[in-house]
């Protein structure tokens, strides 16, 4: 696609080399142990294309918890079983703040600023669990599997535990998202299911190649399913680009021009749409939360293949 296969895998191996001087800058997150033991000297790179193209590059095998890379994936069911009643439980705005602000929460109402803020992503959950019932945390968990083909795919028990002991503000959250009546279950059972596909485990490539539907108009071409509507595809990468990186997104946007979303564990996974799906991974982070080392590399290979969207 861009020149032969050869110039594209050189082009990953280039951005490797270029991001080594900055590997071990920036601080692991520590509110969980697991999570501060992560070795900050770690970096992958995976690029998958829409016509089956796979390039990968660093750490690529390694596997993380993909923490806030799977709100993208609870706004696609919700989206997929609401439709446009989604909208009518969560916005559509920057939070122009951390992503776990009970104050935002409060002034919005028990109306959560967009989908990929932690108070979202628990609205998003609870219509998953409404839908799902009991099954709720097997689904969260098929849908990563069937997105990227791994049937390897699990969850972190330790972290999924960790979370669930420490999350307080999470919690929180999900209990004023309650007395506010926007959650349909119990707060405490949606809470922990958003942990749980917090805990999810997976690498660069398993990423990269979760995210095809994004770039392919809702369609998935590795289970063949179409799991979003093309208009809801769409929807979400405007959701990305405008909120992806807590109150960053806009540096984010202007360095990489590019829908995306960055968690915790150091993942940032981007779409390139009608193209391919990107997901690169180092655990120390800026000071605004999202992956130093990730998004420079991220920077620098659309520098280097001239995708934006803009
Ligand atoms: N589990 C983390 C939390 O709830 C996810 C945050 C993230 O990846 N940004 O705070």
């Amino acid at each position: 696609m861009y020149g032969v296969r050869m110039e594209f895998e050189q082009i990953l191996n280039d951005v490797v080399g270029d991001v080594r001087a900055s590997l071990g800058k920036g601080s692991v997150a520590n509110y969980i142990p697991a999570l501060a033991i992560a070795d900050p000297t770690k970096f992958a790179i995976a690029v998958a294309t829409v016509d089956g193209g796979l390039y990968s590059a660093g750490d690529a095998n390694d596997r993380f918890s993909i923490q806030s890379i799977s709100k993208i994936f609870a706004l696609s069911q919700a989206f997929a079983i609401l439709g446009n009643d989604l909208w009518g439980r969560v916005s559509r705005e920057n939070a122009g703040s951390e992503l776990n602000s009970l104050l935002l929460l409060e002034l919005g109402a028990g109306m959560p600023r967009n989908p990929l803020s932690n108070s979202g992503a628990i609205v998003t959950t609870d219509v998953i669990l409404t839908e799902n019932g009991k099954e709720t945390k097997n689904v969260l968990l098929e849908f990563v599997k069937e997105r990227s083909g791994n049937s390897e795919i699990g969850f972190n028990e330790e972290i999924a535990q960790l979370e669930v002991e420490h999350g307080h503000r999470t919690k929180a959250l999900s209990y004023l998202l309650a007395s506010f009546k926007n959650l349909e279950n119990h707060p405490k059972t949606v809470a922990m299911l958003y942990f749980y596909q917090c805990a999810i485990e997976a690498n660069c490539v398993d990423l990269a190649k979760s995210l095809l539907y994004l770039t392919n108009k809702g369609y998935c071409p590795i289970s063949g399913r179409q799991v979003i509507s093309a208009s809801q595809a769409r929807r979400i990468n405007s959701i990305l680009l405008t909120c992806g990186h807590y109150d960053v997104s806009g540096d984010f946007a202007f360095r990489v021009g590019l829908p995306g979303k960055s968690s915790v564990s150091g993942a940032i996974t981007v779409v390139v749409p009608g193209k391919m799906a990107i997901a690169a991974w180092s655990p120390a982070l800026n000071r605004d939360g999202v992956s130093l080392v990730a998004l420079e590399a991220l920077e620098l290979f659309a520098t280097k293949t001239g995708l934006s969207i803009f």
